[in-house]
């Protein structure tokens, strides 16, 4: 499912965070949010889900404006910096929380709910914790665990904030081994946010790249690595990180 952002402006106050946003990315493809921080990554992404509402812009899925659309209605999946599990929930009820929180008439009863927890934990690879809490797991675990409820509504689009931030190098790049192979198993359109260069440039198909509110390049990681001008680019994030 392709997103098309137009004309997105977002202020906080005074404070313009988001500056005249214009973006297409299309069906099937992993995105990379790159830049400093305080570029204004984090508001684009929660603007895609409808976490956060943008003055001006239109935002599409598929060619149809989801501007208005509350994000229940969007069905996106998203994945935060921090995992935002439940702490007093066991893994499964952690789970099944990203199916009972679909809209009623998509509900699936209690049965249909303990077999798609399954099915899900089979897919993250995590069966065998099902009863456990978040608090027993491990950082690359609860990772998982969030994404597997991301994905209990079935999204089209997946939504990832700073999703290896918190986790240690090797594990981040199991998990960028294991994103990428997901994504391209369940044909999601897929935007992550990163302040990490490596991470963005092994990770994604294309990579945006913000600065102070701004988009300053779009391109594949080829060709970011091949362009020189990028090159300025990618210092000047350095430099600010
Ligand atoms: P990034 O994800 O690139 O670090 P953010 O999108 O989190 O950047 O923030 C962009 C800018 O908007 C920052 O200057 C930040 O302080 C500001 N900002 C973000 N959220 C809020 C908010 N809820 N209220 C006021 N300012 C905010």
């Amino acid at each position: 499912m392709s997103i098309t952002l137009d004309g997105i402006n977002k202020y906080f106050g005074q404070f313009q965070a988001l500056k005249d946003i214009s973006l297409e990315i299309p069906d099937g493809e992993l995105t990379g949010l790159l830049g400093p921080s305080g570029s204004g990554k984090t508001t684009l992404l929660r603007i895609i889900a409808g976490l956060e509402t943008a003055e001006q812009g239109r935002i599409l899925f598929h060619g149809k404006d989801v501007t208005s659309l509350h994000v229940r209605e969007r069905r996106v999946g998203f994945v935060f910096q921090h995992y935002a599990l439940f702490r007093h929930m066991t893994v499964a009820q952690n789970i099944a929380f990203g199916l009972e929180v679909l809209p009623r008439k998509e509900r699936p009863g209690t049965a249909d709910i303990r077999k798609q927890v399954g099915e899900l934990l089979e897919m993250v690879q995590l069966s065998h914790l099902a009863d456990r809490f978040p608090s027993q797991l491990s950082g690359g675990q609860k990772q998982r665990i969030a994404l597997a409820r991301a994905l209990a509504m079935k999204p089209q689009i997946l939504l990832l904030d700073e999703p290896f931030g918190a986790l240690d190098a090797k594990v981040r790049k199991d998990l960028r081994r294991w994103l990428r192979a997901l994504h391209d198993e369940l044909h999601f359109t897929s935007v992550f946010v990163t302040h990490d260069q490596e991470e963005a440039l092994e990770l994604s198909d294309r990579v945006v790249v913000m600065s102070a509110g701004k988009i300053e390049q779009v391109d594949n990681p080829q060709a970011l690595y091949a362009q020189p001008e990028s090159r300025f680019v990618f210092d000047f994030l350095g430099h600010v990180n």
